[in-house]
């Protein structure tokens, strides 16, 4: 049975040409690309043509990105990174909405002794931007704001807050994980110092990630060891990982324009569909800045998990909550933030599409999903 898959700020599927190019790196060319010899040579300069097509999808220059493992190491990088670069400053400003790779690394700074802002957003996930100015003093090394909201596919205002960030003198870093590939992104119009992207959220394998660091910031690495990424990074690279991230980001440049309006164009068919033929649902989010690819819908008075539950028995495959979380129950942080009622958080569903979605998709499941919702409605303890 074919799987519908409507889960992509979970994970992607892995496009067949970036497949292509990692196999081989999983077979023939195995040689260390820190070795002398040719053989080595080979898998180093894959590596640097992969840099290029990662840096050339934020319009960077290559020598300013830097390969990781993930989307949290580069998080957790950027951000140790700022506090050790200068060590007198203790305090960091973030949002209470983040992704737990910064949600969470930031919380362990705080019992570790650091001064840590979680900025509140409003109910449509939204941040005041004088809030955050007012949160900046002289004590701070960092601000560290996502770009995309992975849970509701809010998109913050980065160049404003950019600009005040900047013009006080102060690291900013974002973590672009669900907005690269989906929305244009230029660090020559942006003035950001660092930015996290992950290779899993955009048609590549796991395992592997990029720090974006502004030529000039000053930068001190997280993994300690070997000269790889010109020490900045020590460990030997998941060569293949990286050669198909290099793919997936020449094939993301290429698919951006044709395939955003596609997908935003299902996504809102999605969306309206459900929320004509399902009542008391709602949208969780601002829906005029939101990634193109993302809906966050509540259906009041149903268990999400148990929708979750009926939409895996038709291969449906979505999400409660953020995917990282949702192994637990505990009600999303980022719709709390938000103050979305309590019925309503518990019955929220995310959606999130890709380039390989199809009107066939929706179909299934704007059949499928009024159903569920229904005949759960009738089995609710809520009695609706
Ligand atoms: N940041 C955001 C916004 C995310 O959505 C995710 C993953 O869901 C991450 C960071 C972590 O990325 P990775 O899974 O590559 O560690």
């Amino acid at each position: 049975m074919k799987v519908i898959y409507l889960d992509n700020n979970a994970t992607t599927k892995v496009a067949d040409e970036a497949v292509e190019a990692m196999l081989p790196y999983h077979g023939s060319l195995y040689g260390n690309p820190s070795s002398m010899h040719t053989f080595g040579g080979q898998v180093h300069a894959k590596i640097e043509h992969a840099r290029e097509a990662v840096a050339k999808l934020i319009n960077a220059d290559p020598s300013e990105m830097i390969f990781t493992s993930c989307g949290t190491e580069s998080d957790n990088t950027a951000i140790m990174s700022a506090l050790q670069s200068d060590p007198e400053k203790k305090h960091v400003i973030t949002t209470r909405v983040e992704h737990p790779a910064v949600l969470n690394f930031c919380k362990t700074l705080a019992r570790r002794g650091y001064d840590v802002t979680f900025l509140p957003v409003d109910k449509s996930g939204r941040l005041d931007l004088d809030e955050l100015s007012s949160a900046i003093t002289d004590n701070t090394a960092v601000v560290s704001i996502m770009y995309a909201n992975n849970e509701t596919g809010v998109i913050f205002p980065v160049k404003e807050i950019a600009e005040i960030v900047k013009s006080r003198g102060i690291l900013l870093h974002t973590d672009a994980v669900q907005a690269v590939s989906k929305i244009p992104l230029d660090v020559k119009k942006l003035p950001v110092d660092m930015i996290s992207v992950s290779g899993h959220k955009i048609h590549a394998a796991k395992g592997v990630g990029a720090l974006y660091v502004r030529k000039g910031t000053r930068f001190s690495p997280y993994l300690i060891g070997g000269h790889q990424e010109k020490s900045r990074r020590a460990g030997t690279e998941n060569v293949a990982s990286i050669a198909g991230f290099g793919k997936a980001c020449e094939l993301a440049e290429q698919y951006l324009r044709e395939e955003h309006a596609k997908t935003r164009l299902l996504r809102d068919r999605l969306e309206q569909g459900l929320l004509q033929s399902c009542p008391d649902a709602r949208i969780n989010g601002d829906r005029e800045n939101r990634l193109p690819n993302t809906t966050n819908i509540s259906f009041e008075y149903v268990e999400g998990e148990a929708i979750l539950l009926r939409l895996n028995e038709d291969n449906i495959c979505a999400s409660s909550g953020s995917a990282c979380t949702s192994g637990s129950l505990e009600p999303s942080h980022v719709l709390r933030a938000m103050g979305v009622p309590f019925t309503a958080i518990h019955g929220s569903i995310r959606f999130s599409l890709s380039r390989y979605n199809t009107d066939e998709d929706i179909d299934i499941v704007l059949d499928r999903v009024p159903k569920i919702i229904k005949e759960l409605r009738e089995l609710s303890p809520y009695g609706r």
